[in-house]
């Protein structure tokens, strides 16, 4: 079922399953009670999170003693794992410095110094022609203002017809109301669709798992979304057309989900046919992620905004950024000299020393290259162990993001029942054996489909990684003996772990 098919039309019990789907409470919805409440509002009035007391390295020690690998570095964001001494000195020394001021009327060297650092990063500075950075505190903060720039852009030069977005169904690009409105993560918009912004279209995923025709060529495949494209500019008018935004990898929504070959570069083409901005979001697929320092450098294009988050304060700060082309920054300075946007914490100078410190650890260290090497071993542990899995039915990635989608039967690539949780129950029971990886729901459409993500530190070590490939294994193995015993049963998708 198409997400607009659901979106507005669904009956509300529907639309309330799908959303309670979203959060990690399914299996234990009606049994749990607790009877004290924290004060803190978790994801779940139901459960409670782990506690945890200590982290270091690429290992969590929980409240109760339990020792848990992390094998996603929470959400793709520990990039460096947990505890760094270094990092750790360099925040303490800037809050010995300097902890706050206006960006109104005063910058930090911190601030500068990790604008600098990004932009003239020596491995990519000759691959883009980004040359502003602003920051902000999270990933949605910079997409939110990543889209008022794109608009300010085409305002200060008179094209103020300009008012739409085009963007990408199983996209995710954040959760305040702009960027949840170019988003189309259905679970985490349903109840605030009467409230996103207006003039937002989505066109299909480039996911070729489920959504190429097996008779199709990549080639074909591509030529068909990149029609599809086309077509939806030319409805839209594409004189009145912002930006399109796009994840160079999908993150958490389908699973690291990279486009065929030639789509980005198409799409640059046809964006620049019309005057149309070409927006990426790398919050969680940048920062050398993928073993590049940007995803797009393996895409062959230059974007004209990209945002990056998760990575770049790797855990250690809440930082996010922007990052502007000469071309944007020109028609400011042709015009109003301002960007019409700020927040009291931008270039927050705590958040930014402790962002450049990581950035210096993995500049340093050639993390970025060990991303790509550690990437292939991954790729081939996760090849040799899962291709004869039958549930599995794609294993898909770059660098160190790679996920497993599960599907019910490989041939049909037919999806579990949503009641199942599989890609949930597999989380659990990995977590169970001390390894953390990152579930998602609503792999092929925001309603059906399960994955699981691993994105382990850059600098995990061999060791670590064939833990997290076999204890993955042993889950996936343990879950597949609890489908196949229940089969037949009626109570074979409602049964708790
Ligand atoms: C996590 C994420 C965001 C939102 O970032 P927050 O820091 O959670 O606001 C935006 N885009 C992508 C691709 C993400 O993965």
């Amino acid at each position: 079922m198409a997400p607009s098919a659901i979106l507005g039309t669904a009956p509300l019990d529907q639309e309330i399953s799908i959303i309670s789907s979203n959060t990690p409470t399914k299996a234990t919805r009606t049994e749990v009670k607790h009877p004290e409440e924290p004060a803190l509002l978790h994801r779940s009035l139901l459960e409670r999170p782990h506690n945890v007391s200590y982290a270091s390295g690429s290992y969590m020690t929980l409240k109760d003693g339990r020792k848990i690998l992390d094998g996603c570095g929470g959400a793709a964001v520990a990039i460096i794992g947990h505890g760094n001494e270094e990092v750790l000195s360099a925040t303490l020394a800037q809050m010995r410095k300097v902890s706050y001021v206006h960006t109104l009327s005063y910058t930090t060297d911190a601030a500068e110094d990790l604008a600098n650092f990004l932009l003239h990063n020596p491995a990519s500075a000759s691959k883009h022609s980004l040359e502003k950075a602003y920051f902000v505190g999270s990933g949605s903060e910079a997409n939110d203002a990543a889209m008022k720039l794109a608009r300010q852009y085409f305002f200060e030069q008179g094209q103020t017809q300009r008012k739409c977005f085009v963007a990408r169904r199983q996209g995710y690009h954040g959760n305040t109301i702009g960027a949840m409105s170019i988003s189309n993560n259905l679970a985490r918009r349903i109840p605030y669709r009467d409230l996103a912004i207006p003039n937002v279209s989505f066109v299909a995923p480039a996911y070729a798992y489920q959504y190429a025709h097996a008779s199709e060529s990549e080639a074909e495949y591509c030529t068909r979304l990149i029609a599809e494209i086309e077509a939806e500019f030319h409805r839209l008018g594409p004189q009145n057309i912002i930006a399109f935004v796009a994840e160079p990898v999908v993150g958490a929504t389908a699973g690291c989900v990279a486009a065929p070959k030639g789509y980005f570069p198409a799409i640059r083409k046809l964006c620049d046919e019309h005057g149309v901005l070409l927006m990426l979001d790398e919050v969680m697929c940048g920062m050398g992620r993928t073993g590049t320092y940007f995803a797009f450098e393996q895409e062959s294009v230059v974007p004209d905004i990209v945002t990056v988050g998760k990575g770049l304060g790797g855990g250690y700060a809440p930082i996010a950024a922007v990052l502007i082309s000469g071309k944007i920054i020109d028609v400011l300075r042709a015009g109003t000299s301002a960007f019409n946007h700020g927040h009291t914490y931008q270039a927050h100078p705590v958040t930014c020393a402790t962002a450049l410190a990581v950035q210096n650890i993995v500049r340093r260290e050639g993390l970025v290259e060990r991303c790509a090497d550690m990437g292939r071993l991954l790729e081939k542990l996760l090849r040799e162990t899962f291709s004869a899995s039958k549930y599995v039915g794609d294993i898909r990635g770059r660098g160190l993001f790679w996920a497993l989608e599960f599907v019910e039967d490989r041939r049909t690539k037919s999806t579990f029942d949503k009641s199942v949780g599989f890609g949930l129950r597999v989380q659990q029971a990995a977590f169970e054996r001390g390894v953390a990886v990152y579930p998602g729901g609503g792999t092929v459409d925001g309603v059906s489909g399960d994955h699981v993500l691993i994105a382990p530190p850059y600098n995990v070590s061999e060791v670590d990684l064939r833990i997290i490939v076999d204890t993955l294994k042993a889950a996936y193995v343990s879950i597949e003996r609890y489908i196949d015993g229940e089969q037949g049963s009626s109570e074979k998708c409602i049964l708790k772990l």
